[in-house]
């Protein structure tokens, strides 16, 4: 992937890439729409239905967008945000693509997604670990969240 410069479409590029290789059984109900935005100091992504708020209309002026949105169904759009401090290229892409796998973790367990939910609560006792870790991305995190507690610091701040 270009590592130059960070988009909006490469943010949904790699999120393709993880449905395909480690969610492949993960049926994708609805349009899910990654995208770079705000987010607070300790949150890295979130994950949310849309709403009018978050600006999708857009986004969907562009024919991809709209052609992906207009293919499903189910009409009710999930929105990924991904913090805005990611578009900065020192942070490794590795950490960008934990946060994304977080993220698809709570879409799975039905959280902002159409699919069952499967727990009550979104960090319920370690299940995201378990989740990615049964997903073949339990070194993803680890090596994700070792950065982060070395680096992370210095850019949540500035
Ligand atoms: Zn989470």
């Amino acid at each position: 992937m270009d590592e130059t410069q960070r988009t909006n479409s490469w943010l949904a590029e790699m999120m393709y890439e993880i449905w395909e290789d480690n969610f492949s059984d993960i049926p994708r109900k609805n349009f899910v729409l990654i995208k770079f935005g705000r987010s607070s100091k300790r949150q890295l992504g979130s994950i949310k239905w849309s709403s009018p708020r978050t600006k999708i209309r857009s986004l969907m002026k562009k024919r991809a967008i709209r052609e992906q949105y207009e293919a499903q169904d189910d009409k009710r759009v999930t929105v990924i945000t991904i913090t805005k401090k990611f578009l900065n290229t020192e942070i490794p892409e590795y950490v960008v693509k934990a946060t994304i796998a977080h993220e698809l973790c709570h879409y799975t367990h039905g959280f902002s997604s159409p699919l069952k939910q499967t727990y009550r609560h979104p960090h319920q006792g370690g299940i995201i670990r378990k989740e990615l870790e049964s997903r073949g991305l339990g070194e993803l995190r680890k090596k994700a969240k070792r950065w982060l507690k070395e680096n992370w610091q210095d850019y949540a701040l500035s």
